[in-house]
């Protein structure tokens, strides 16, 4: 397993870690198999989606905010119940094909750290596993 350490620097903001997702695979030298990116927090995602505008992410965050808001008379005492629903929504993982020790990705498509309750530290954890 690798574990890539990020530190956000937003509340609520998509960081793109395709090239270090890519980097940990790469390092392992796997032909044809898995790589499951994933992220141990409540408060946080990992999703696939399009890297190629900025606005894109820009968007998602813009679309999940409205879809989720900050205050809606949650019973949560740690006063960020927002964070844990759209880390539930997102999803803590995402699993990539890899062939020829590169994941398998559309063109348009990036993997992104999802931060719901920044700024904080963060870990990634990226398991490949094939032969
Ligand atoms: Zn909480």
């Amino acid at each position: 397993m690798t574990t890539i350490t990020i530190d956000s620097r937003q509340r609520v903001e998509l960081i793109d870690i395709t090239e270090k997702v890519r980097a940990a695979i790469r390092d392992r030298g796997i032909a044809d198999g898995l790589a499951v990116v994933y992220t141990p927090h409540t408060t946080a995602a990992i999703t696939i989606n399009e890297n190629a505008d900025p606005d894109v992410a820009i968007d998602l965050v813009m679309a999940l905010n409205k879809l989720v808001p900050f205050d809606d008379h949650y019973h949560h005492a740690e006063g960020n119940s927002a964070a844990h629903v759209k880390s539930t929504l997102v999803g803590a993982s995402e699993t990539l094909i890899v062939e020829n020790n590169i994941p398998v990705l559309g063109t348009w498509q990036g993997i992104y750290f999802c931060e719901f309750d920044g700024p904080r530290r963060r870990q990634v954890h990226v398991k490949v596993i094939g032969t």
